[in-house]
């Protein structure tokens, strides 16, 4: 049996408000992952055979290596169909905020979701969520957004709803944010669900082989080159740092998606428990972090690139140079010279 995680009262009433409303948007975060694809087309799928109008909303592009899952070309990408996503958003009467926890994370469609009149139900499992919706279903304990969207079909009582597409999706989400349940899967219910996903006909090594067995030969040659050219280690902190600038991407032939994992490699190695992953982007530098143990990567992000995330994997932006987002986190290294320096590594660890 699934244990009940999620309150009594958020399931009546989103149950409530989902029966009276017709018109659906599910949105999700900027530089969608696998995890808010799944957990977006997860529930798109549930919504469709209850009957409902749904659109799932990104902000932009997401990597070629989600493109697979049913529905996902119907996926509204903001970025290359702006009236069409404010149209949707306006005309909405029920907005679904997945896998984000506050309203920046899913600029530029912020404003229009701030003057919506729909109403607004959050699932999510980031840290600190921001209360701006009319239910908040916010699980930091649970380690992706897709679980929590079977937890949530489930507990409405609705499991036969469920097609194998959306159980599909479930699974793709689960996976990706637990890096093929590598880490934050010591959960025994997750094997539970998983049974009860393969019971509805997945094939999961399947869908292991499509998110990970299809890139191309420029983004293995990038591998290789960060992790033999660009990975540096500061062994006094425990730490370590792969930057990648605008030249290099273009000289690999960079795709979305390509660098994606790339942040974890370095965890790897014996006694580094803290890895950032710095890129520059068009208009800023994209800040990947990752830790293990009891360093908090998400205070590393708040305090020093305003970002955020999970305690374990944490992201921000900074605008300025590659070069001094770089000299920012060598300079911040010593300041969390303690919290790098005694760290203890619980196998178990789930934050
Ligand atoms: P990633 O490194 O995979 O881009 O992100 C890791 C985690 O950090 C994700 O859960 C994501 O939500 C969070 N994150 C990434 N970038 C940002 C950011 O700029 N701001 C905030 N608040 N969170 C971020
Ligand atoms: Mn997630």
């Amino acid at each position: 049996m699934l244990n009940k995680i999620i309150p009594e009262n958020s399931i009546q009433k989103s149950k409530k408000i989902i029966e009276h409303c017709n018109k659906i948007v599910i949105i999700t975060h900027v530089s969608p992952d696998g995890d808010a694809i799944g957990s977006s087309l997860a529930l798109y799928h549930f919504l469709l055979e209850w009957g409902k109008e749904v659109n799932v909303l990104v902000p932009n592009n997401f990597p070629g290596f989600l493109k697979w899952m049913d529905g996902a070309k119907d996926i509204v990408v903001a970025e290359w169909r702006e009236n069409t996503a404010k149209e949707l958003i306006q005309a909405a009467d029920l907005i679904f905020c997945l896998d984000f926890n506050a309203r920046k994370r899913i600029e530029p469609l912020t404003p229009w979701l701030e003057e919506a009149k729909a109403k607004k139900i959050m699932i999510d499992h980031h840290l600190d969520p921001e209360n701006f919706c009319d239910v908040t279903i916010s699980h930091p304990e649970i380690s992706s957004t897709s679980e929590l969207i079977f937890r949530f079909i489930c507990r409405m009582g609705m499991f036969d709803v469920m097609n194998r597409s959306c159980a599909e999706c479930i699974y793709a989400g689960m996976m990706t944010d637990t890096g093929a349940f590598t880490y934050n899967s010591n959960d025994k219910h997750i094997y539970y669900i998983i049974g009860e996903l393969l019971e509805k006909g997945i094939d999961k090594d399947g869908i292991y082989d499509k998110i990970y067995n299809h890139y191309s030969e420029c983004r293995l040659r990038l591998q290789g080159y960060i992790l033999y050219e660009k990975m540096k280690i500061y062994e006094p902190y425990h730490a370590a740092l792969i930057t990648l600038s605008h030249e290099e991407q273009q000289r690999f032939q960079w795709k979305k998606g390509d660098t994606e994992g790339f942040v974890n490699m370095p965890l790897s190695i014996d006694g580094i428990v803290f890895s950032a992953f710095i890129r520059e982007e068009e208009n800023m530098v994209k800040i990947s972090l990752r830790s293990k143990g009891d360093f908090s990567a998400n205070r590393f992000a708040a305090e020093i690139f305003n970002g955020g995330g999970h305690f374990n994997a944490a992201g921000g932006e900074f605008y300025g140079k590659l070069d001094d987002a770089i000299d920012l986190f060598e300079k911040a290294l010593p300041k969390y010279n303690n919290q790098l320096t005694f760290f203890t590594v619980h196998p178990s660890a789930n934050h």
